[in-house]
Order: structure tokens, then sequence, then C-alpha cells
């Protein structure tokens, strides 16, 4: 089998909320998405997404990933998609970093897998753990009371995890995490994510006022080594996310006991097939994972499920459906949450149907 055409559509994601906020002041009100189709023999067609989370949260921007794509595209014509270990050597001989422009492109191919194989993508990464896995709300960055609000509303929902973005003034986030977690019963689960936002001494000042507190810590600081001296001083379980873009750093996290749980995004490691060999061995390890992806809509939801659905329950701390927080429904059988829980699609493949008259014409053509 051999790639025979690779397109790139752009689409508008606008937010149900509005907007979006988190740590530095940073805020997005409609995400910029891009949607990768592969078409291989046959007529068959893979599709991936990828949806930075604006310019400024990671080493990756909307407009990048399309030209990044358009970089690569003609050195992918000719290969068998189905050969994801070549593929993924191909695209990184051909363009040294970068994991986020070959994310959508490695997600295609494992579209195309499943087809080919008659699977649900899920079956193909290691096989379903029962019925459906929980989610987390992410909850954006208001003054204490409204997100303690909001937290209540989505709890009414079915959510039993929720994510507060704080990284703010510390003082401020410690009124922030006690407003929520007042308004929540044991086994619920609170997550404090400062998104790099705090100082390393103000990342301790808080970690220390929540020593008693039930909550979670994720990515308190910017670098690796200021989370680390972080941890040391902290009583809390301690979630990396920003800094964990490779299996590398992971095999170092590991050695460090940097964190009790990763938070893997399949973009940011440059694919599934990444994020899955992050994944195995974290499982290995006994580290759990919250799955999910910088943001996206339909079909990076459902790729989302897939490695969701296929990591042991005990060790999937969470996931995210980003097709609940978008006005906009670009492909029909992507997964639907249902009292706060998703499961990947039973289908074929990635299980979703792109809405080409959503997607509008490619940006990209490549054949
Ligand atoms: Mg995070």
């Amino acid at each position: 089998m051999r790639i025979s055409a690779i397109r790139t559509y752009q689409v508008d994601l606008p937010l149900r909320e509005g907007s979006y906020r988190w740590s530095g002041g940073n805020a997005v009100s409609v995400f910029d998405s891009t949607v990768v189709e592969i078409e291989a023999d046959r007529g068959l067609r893979g599709y991936g997404e990828v949806c930075p989370l604006g310019p400024a949260y990671l080493p990756a921007y909307a407009a990048g990933a399309r030209t990044g794509i358009a970089e690569l595209a003609p050195q992918l014509l000719g290969l068998d998609p189905l050969d994801l270990g070549h593929l993924n050597e191909r695209m990184d001989a051909a363009l040294r970093g970068h994991p986020y422009v070959k994310s959508a492109i490695d997600v295609a191919c494992w579209d195309i897998l499943g087809q080919v194989a008659g699977l649900p993508v899920c079956t193909l990464l290691g096989g379903r753990y029962g019925e459906s896995f929980a989610l987390y709300r992410a909850i954006s960055q208001e003054a204490p009371a409204e997100m303690a609000r909001r937290v209540a509303q989505y709890r009414a929902e079915g959510y039993t995890k929720f994510q507060l973005k704080v990284g703010g003034d510390p003082d401020t986030d410690i009124e922030r995490i006690r407003a929520v977690r007042a308004c929540l019963r044991p086994g619920d689960v609170l997550v404090a994510d400062a998104n790099t936002g705090w100082r390393q001494h103000e990342a301790i000042r808080v970690c220390q006022a929540l020593r008693n507190d039930d909550v979670y810590i994720e990515q308190p600081c910017a670098s690796y080594e200021e989370c680390l001296t972080v941890r040391a001083h902290c009583a809390r379980p301690l979630i990396l996310d920003e800094v964990i873009d490779s299996i590398g750093v992971v095999v170092r996290a590991i050695a460090d006991r940097a964190m009790d749980v990763v938070n893997l995004k399949i973009s940011k490691v440059g694919g599934l097939t990444k994020a899955r060999q992050i994944r195995d061995l974290c499982v290995a390890q006994g580290i759990a994972l919250t799955i999910e992806d910088t943001w996206g809509g339909d079909i990076a939801t459902a790729a989302i499920a897939h490695l969701a659905h296929s990591t042991p329950p005990a060790l999937l701390f969470s996931s995210t459906d980003f097709n609940s927080y978008g006005t906009r429904t670009i492909a029909d059988g992507a997964p639907q949450r249902a009292h706060g829980r998703l499961a990947a699609p039973t289908s074929v493949g990635l299980g979703t149907r792109p809405r080409l008259a959503e997607l509008g014409a490619p940006v990209l053509e490549v054949a």
C-alpha cells in the first residue's frame, strides 16, 4: 500500500464558554485546528487532527503545523501508511524536532491501519478495558467563587475529576483551590494545574499551604529542574505535563522519581506511535497517565479515546473529550461524553467520518 495524496484542512473551533484562560494571562476563544487527510490505495482515507493551545502554550502554533506538514508531505508520498515505524523514522529524518507537525500524519495512518485490519485503533493499541473511562473537566481561570460555581455545574453533569487553571497569584490560587475543594465529595479528584505559571518559591508556598488538602499539583513551574525542586518540598501528588515532550524525558523523570502522574498529550510527543511507547513505559513503571491532547475537535477526541480506552484503568488517571468544549462538529462517529465518561468508537480505524462540508476546501494538497 502506498500514500498517494496528503491534504490538510483548516477549521476554526469556537468555545461554548466563550473563552479558555490559563496562567500568564493566556486565553483562547476560537481554536485553530488542522485536519490531515491521507489517501492511499483503493481510495482509502485516514484522518488526523492537530490543534495547538494557541501559540504561547508549547513550542507549537497552528500555522506552524500547516507549514511543517507542507514541508514533510512531499517526502511521504509513496510510503506505506501501514509501516508506522518506518513512516515515523522518515518524518524524523526529514524534519528534526517539531513533533506536533508529525502527529496528525501519524494518527491518519493509524486510522488507515485500523480500516485495513478491520479493527478499531483501540484494539491495535492494546485492547479495550471495560465499557468507558472517566474524563476530567478543565475549569478556566476565573475568580475563586466563579470557578467553584462552574465545578458545581459540571459535577451535576456527571464529572468527578476537575482540573483548575491556576498558576496566577499564589494567594488567590490557594483560595481558588480551597473554594473548589469545599464543593467536592470524597472520591472526587481535584487537580490544580499551574501550567508553568508559578516561580519556584511561589509553588513551594502553595504546596506547603495545601499540604493537608486533597489536591494534585500539575506542572508548577516552567523548567524540569524547578519542578524537581518543588517536588522535594511538596506533600501532594505531582503531575508533570509541559516538560514531558519525549520518551527520553520520561525515562529521566522516572529515574528521578519526579512525578506520580504524567499528562500525555498525543501531539506534544508526535502522534499515537510515540504516545503509545510513553504510555506503555509509564504503565510498566506504575506511573499513572492523563491521556489527552493540546486541543482539538472530534477527530482529536477520537484519537485520545482510543489510546485512553486501551490503557489499564488503574493507571488511567483521567482523559479529555474536546468536543464537549466546542460548538462545532467536524466529524460524525466521534465519541460523545455521557455522565463524565467516554468510550472509544467500536467501528474500524478511528471510527470518525469527517463532515467534508465543515472542512471546506483543502489548504494544501500534495499528490
Ligand atoms: Mg496540564
